[in-house]
């Protein structure tokens, strides 16, 4: 039989992964990818100033719950253990994220046990009658309109750039609220950063034979030719040349400073108020405690509208755009050879363990169609 041949485009996690699940299996591939590094928005890079590993579009903490997944990352990077502590600078004071006990006794002055703490905030929301339809309701239902205010409304409205009741309620329930003091950003079993950086572990998953990755190439439609699929995990409304219209996009912008010593004491310090422009400031040598750097790198974050040039981060889905993200979806379903993925492909917002899962899964079910030899999951876990 005639060797497979699959183009992807894009190099970032979804990309990577579909391209080294299909070589293992003996398909040839071939990835490009329009900028000059790999690894996508988690491109990590060393810093030639201060030494320090810095996340280029801003912090990525690995977590996860699925051992498949981890088992998966843990082939290509020796990842150390990191939780993410996440700090609030607001009204004078600097609080744990996400709200915790320690926040609300903070917060409020108080020194509440787990019960009274939930009874105290209970009757701070607002009744659930029905679901909340927008993050504003969602909100006031679950923490209570001062904690909102304090620490949600402005960030949130800063971050999208839109007012909180025109944002899905979906957005908050990312986040957690504890009523004891584990103050850890994220609950999942497998928590980590690769001591290498992203950007090394992306490169080791397209370290194979069968994958060529070409850097700076832009993707046209008529590349495509010649491959048996294309899987392409640039932004869908791109693909199609924009014919229904923008989707809406934020992207980052990030003021870089340096300094001597240490900066903040932690990784990610939040700045909810709506009065401060910017939404946090990372500094990233926190992002690897078991190195130690003289000198220390920043970068503070701000949010806007994603204009032509501009590299999208995070998909907005707006109520009204539904529409045409459902226009888009059905030219996408309707286009042969080609498989949409990742964050931009789909247009979720999508964190780096289920684009992993979904991009394994996406490339099994493709090898599977197109007759490509499954391999026995021992094999495959070794390759
Ligand atoms: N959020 C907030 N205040 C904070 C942190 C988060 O209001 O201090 C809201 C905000 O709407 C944000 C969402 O929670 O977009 C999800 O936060 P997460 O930390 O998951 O965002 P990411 O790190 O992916 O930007």
């Amino acid at each position: 039989m005639r060797q497979k041949s699959v183009l992807v485009v894009g190099a970032g996690l979804s990309g990577a992964v579909i391209a080294r699940i299909l070589a293992i299996r003996g398909v040839h591939v071939c990835v490009v990818e329009g900028r000059n590094h790999v690894a996508g928005n988690c491109h990590t890079v060393r810093d030639q100033h201060t030494g320090v590993m810095v996340h280029a579009y801003g912090p990525h903490i690995f977590h996860t719950d699925d051992a498949e997944v981890w088992r998966f990352v843990n082939r290509y990077a020796n990842f150390k253990q990191f939780k993410n502590q996440v700090k609030a600078q607001v009204g004078g004071g600097v609080y744990a994220l996400p709200i915790n006990l320690h926040t609300i006794n903070q917060f409020f002055g108080k020194t509440f046990d787990p019960n009274a703490a939930r009874a105290f905030i209970q009757a701070q929301t607002t009744p659930v009658i029905a679901p909340a339809r927008n993050f504003e309701e969602q909100a006031l239902q679950t923490i209570g309109r001062d904690l909102y205010q304090a620490f949600f409304k402005g960030y949130t409205e800063k971050q999208w750039g839109r007012a909180a009741r025109d944002l899905p309620a979906s957005l908050l329930k990312r986040l957690p609220l504890r009523f004891d003091y584990n103050d850890d950003y994220f609950s999942h079993r497998y928590q980590g950063i690769p001591e290498a950086g992203y950007t090394d572990m992306v490169a080791r998953m397209l370290d194979h034979a069968l994958i060529e990755v070409q850097l700076g190439v832009r993707f046209d439609r008529v590349d495509a030719r010649g491959f048996d699929h294309v899987f392409y995990s640039g932004a869908v409304d791109g693909y199609f040349g924009h014919s229904y219209g923008r989707l809406a996009y934020r992207t980052l912008d990030f003021e870089t400073r340096s300094y001597e010593g240490d900066f903040q004491g932690c990784a990610v310090m939040n700045y909810p108020s709506a009065d401060v422009a910017y939404t946090r400031i990372t500094e990233h040598k926190y992002f690897a405690p078991w190195e130690s750097h003289e000198r220390t790198i920043c970068y503070t974050e701000f949010s806007r509208d994603c204009g032509i040039g501009d590299i999208p981060f995070y998909p907005i889905r707006l109520v009204h755009e539904k529409q045409m993200l459902a226009k888009y979806r059905d030219l996408a379903a309707r286009e042969a050879g080609v498989s949409f993925v990742g964050r931009l492909g789909t247009y979720r917002y999508l964190d780096m363990d289920v684009t992993i899962k979904e991009a394994m899964q996406i490339a099994r079910t493709y090898a599977k169609k197109a007759g490509v030899a499954a391999l026995p999951a021992a094999l495959e876990a070794a390759a």
